[in-house]
């Protein structure tokens, strides 16, 4: 049974970001000394309001035992992560790039997961090496190049093997993974014998059972179907003979990201896991991302223009695509806010676009804001998952700079790359040195 869903809806701004003086703080840092010191764009971070989001999975999940595995994927800042980790948080990894970043936070690979679908034979060896809690796996080939690499290494390999339950997670096609179309996780009707290979196959111990059906899931109802089914699974393969001890639910749940979106109703959450799988006596793991960073961040940027068309109003900001590209990608909805609290001051619409030359640099359309001028800053609010990460250098933009804010300090935890030092990396062929 799926309880009624939260009515409580999210505003802007929120949590450890409001206005004072007139100007939009960082828990009790002024966003404009900030901008000042490190220049636009630039993505802040709140160390509270990180607290706040593992605090709602730990309340939730009190005396359940669950394991809760930080997804880097989301945003793997090294402060971000040592913030996490500090609260208790283990490792949900897609590369060992990840895992370096984890292990350098300070999450050990005893407290680490290996997913993601297309990992390197080095990658498992480094992994393997390294003591890995556990690896997905999600293919039946994956699972050959891990026996054959775990037995070249004389080790065995802790393995859940991920599952496609073919369900539905009502989200953004871009980000639904659980779909018998999705490239993920082995086909339900193929996963009795992927462990049944997986049992028979040397310097493998098939573990556990994972699934992870897709990212920002506003209705706990498709967990609720993955989760059924996962179960009826668990019992299947024990008839089988496997010694499912691990189940690995994913991550997914949503964020809200506009004024009136209902927030996450992480108990509702914990109850459906509860409920689904609570009598299995199996080990939960959880891999939370977005949930977890999503809104303990922001990317402050400043308007360079503002340019009166024919038709419409641009908002022309020193932050474009390269730096935050989920509107162009996902069609995603960031809530804009002046920095300079606009009181009551009457919104017109505008378009709200970067430097980048492409017309799909466009954070929102006919966005309804306060009247702004050129200086002015604004910020992306809810910008702490699938931001920093996914920015890129087109156009040779710089990567723009992280801070992380606690009470009244702020640091700089991640500097701006220049083109200087993007240049560094590059050389020309002997044969155009000369001359
Ligand atoms: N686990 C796996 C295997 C994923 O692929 C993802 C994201 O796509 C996550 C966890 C984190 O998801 P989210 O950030 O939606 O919580």
């Amino acid at each position: 049974m799926t309880q009624p869903p939260s009515t409580r809806t999210a505003r802007f701004p929120d949590g450890a970001f409001a206005y004072r003086d007139g100007r939009l703080f960082v828990e009790g840092v002024d966003l404009t000394a900030i901008a000042a010191a490190v220049g636009t764009p630039a993505y802040v971070y709140s160390t509270a309001q990180l607290a706040a989001n593992w605090r709602a999975y730990a309340d939730a999940f009190a005396g359940d035992g669950v394991e809760i595995c930080f997804a880097l994927k989301a945003n793997s800042n090294l402060a971000v992560i040592r913030t996490l980790a500090r609260l208790g948080a283990g490792a949900d990894i897609v590369s060992i790039g990840e895992m370096e970043r984890a292990m350098a936070a300070g999450i050990p690979a005893a407290r680490t997961i290996f997913s993601g679908v297309g990992k390197g034979r080095d990658e498992m060896a480094a992994a393997l090496s390294a003591g890995i809690h556990q690896i997905n796996v999600e293919s039946l080939p994956e699972l050959e190049l891990l026996s054959e690499v775990a037995v070249g290494m004389g080790l065995t390999a802790p393995v859940a093997i991920r599952v496609n339950p073919d369900v539905d997670a009502e989200t953004h096609g871009k980000i639904a993974t659980g779909r018998k179309e999705d490239k993920f996780g082995i086909d339900w009707g193929h996963a009795r014998a992927a462990f049944a290979r997986a049992k028979a196959l040397p310097g493998l111990d098939p573990v556990g059972v994972a699934v992870h059906i897709g990212s920002q899931l506003l209705k706990t109802a498709p967990f609720e179907r993955a989760y059924a089914k996962l179960a009826e699974l668990v019992v299947q393969l024990r008839e089988d003979g496997i010694d499912i001890r691990r189940i690995d639910v994913g991550g997914g749940l949503g964020v809200p990201y506009r004024p009136g979106d209902g927030l996450p109703d992480h108990a509702e959450y914990a109850a459906v896991v509860r409920r689904t799988l609570g009598h299995l006596g199996a080990r939960i793991t959880l891999e939370p991302g977005r949930s977890l960073v999503a809104s303990a961040g922001l990317l402050l940027s400043r308007v360079n223009f503002v340019k009166d068309g024919l038709h419409r109003r641009f908002l022309i900001l020193d932050a474009a695509m390269n730096d935050l590209i989920r509107p162009s990608l996902y069609d995603a909805w960031h809530t804009i806010l002046p920095v300079k609290d606009p009181g009551g001051a009457e919104p017109v619409p505008m378009d709200v676009v970067g430097p980048v030359c492409e017309s799909g640099d466009t954070f929102a359309k006919e966005r309804l804001l306060p009247p702004m001028a050129a200086g002015d800053l604004v910020a992306f609010m809810t910008a702490g998952a699938y931001g920093a990460v996914m920015a890129g250098t087109y156009n040779s933009r710089p990567l723009a700079p992280e801070v992380l804010a606690s009470g009244d300090r702020w640091s700089l935890v991640r500097r701006r790359w220049g083109v200087a030092e993007q240049m560094a990396l590059e050389s020309l062929p002997d044969w155009m040195q000369a001359g």
